[in-house]
C-alpha cells in the first residue's frame, strides 16, 4: 500500500498563544488536502489553543517534545499523558536543536520512544548529520546508530506507524537544502536500516521525512522521491508558503 504523506511544521519556540491562534486561521484554508497527513508541531502553550483553531480542519496539532516519565518532580517538563488528554497525536522527539541545546542523546531518545508508545503518541523521530560528519564521509554510520539506538526494544508494529525525520543540521535553518539526491540517498539507506532491525514490510510501512529549509520550491523534488514520504518544516511552516509545501503536487 502506498503510504500517506506526512507535512508537519515545526514552530520550534515561536509565536504566542493569540499569535498561534491567528496562524492557524490564516494557514487553514491553506493547507487542507486530503493527500498528506498535516501536523503543526507547536510550543506546548499553543497547542490547547491552535487545536481550538484548527477545530473541523485537517490540521492535527502535535508536540514538539515530551519528557519520559509518567509525572512527578520534573519542573519544567511535559508528560505523556498531558499531551493526549487534549488529544495530541503526534510528538517530535531528537530534534537536532533539542540534542545540541539540551543535551538529549539517542539513549533519551528511545526513553522518550518508548514512553510515546506506551500513551499512543505517534513520535516522528529526528536524526540527522552534522557538516563534519557528512564531510568526513560518516553520515550512514552516525545516522544508523542514531536510528539503532532510537528504535531499541521498539516493536515492528510500533516501528511500522512512526516517522523519521531525516534533517541533516546543516541545511536546518541555513537556507542550505540538501539536494534532491542526497535526500532521497540517505531515507533510502534508512528504511533499509529499518529492514535490516525489522523486516521489508516495516521498512515498506514507516514514514521517513527530509527536513532542512524546505520551501514551495524545493518541496515538490524532494516529495516525488522514492523514499521521502514528506516533509518536516520550520521556517516555512510559519508562513503562508507552508500551504503550497503541503499542496505540493
Ligand atoms: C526544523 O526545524 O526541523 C527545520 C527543518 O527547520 P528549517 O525548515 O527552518 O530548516
Amino acid at each position: 500500500m502506498a503510504r500517506k504523506k506526512i507535512i508537519a511544521g515545526n514552530w520550534k519556540m515561536n509565536m504566542t498563544p493569540s499569535e498561534a491562534v491567528k496562524l492557524v486561521e490564516e494557514l487553514k484554508p491553506l493547507v487542507a488536502t486530503e493527500d498528506a497527513d498535516v501536523v503543526f508541531c507547536v510550543p506546548a502553550i499553543d497547542i490547547i489553543p491552535a487545536m481550538e483553531a484548527a477545530k473541523g480542519s485537517n490540521i492535527e496539532i502535535g508536540a514538539e517534545n515530551m519528557y519520559f516519565e509518567e509525572k512527578g518532580a520534573f519542573t519544567g517538563e511535559i508528560s505523556p499523558a498531558m499531551l493526549t488528554d487534549v488529544g495530541v497525536k503526534y510528538v517530535v522527539l531528537g530534534h537536532s536543536e533539542r540534542r545540541e541545546y539540551f543535551a538529549e542523546t539517542s539513549e533519551t531518545v528511545n526513553k522518550k520512544m518508548l514512553k510515546a508508545f506506551e500513551h499512543g503518541l505517534t513520535p516522528i523521530m529526528c536524526c540527522g548529520e552534522t557538516l563534519e560528519q557528512r564531510e568526513q564521509g560518516v553520515t550512514m554510520d552516525f545516522i544508523r546508530q542514531q536510528v539503532k539506538v532510537g528504535f531499541l526494544n521498539v516493536t515492528a508494529a510500533q516501528a511500522a506507524i512512526s516517522v523519521i525525520a531525516y534533517e541533516p543540521i546543516w541545511a536546518i535553518g541555513t537556507g542550505k537544502t540538501a539536494t534532491t539526491a542526497q535526500a532521497q540517498e540517505v531515507c533510502k539507506a534508512i528504511r533499509e536500516c529499518i529492514a535490516e532491525i525489522y523486516d521489508e514490510a516495516t521498512a515498506a510501512a514507516i514514514r521517513i521525512q527530509y527536513g532542512g529549509s524546505v520551501n514551495a520550491a524545493t518541496a515538490p523534488e524532494l516529495f516525488v522521491q522514492p523514499d521521502i514520504d514528506g516533509g518536516l518544516v520550520g521556517g516555512a511552516a510559519l508562513k503562508p508558503d507552508f500551504g503550497k509545501i503541503v499542496n505540493w503536487k
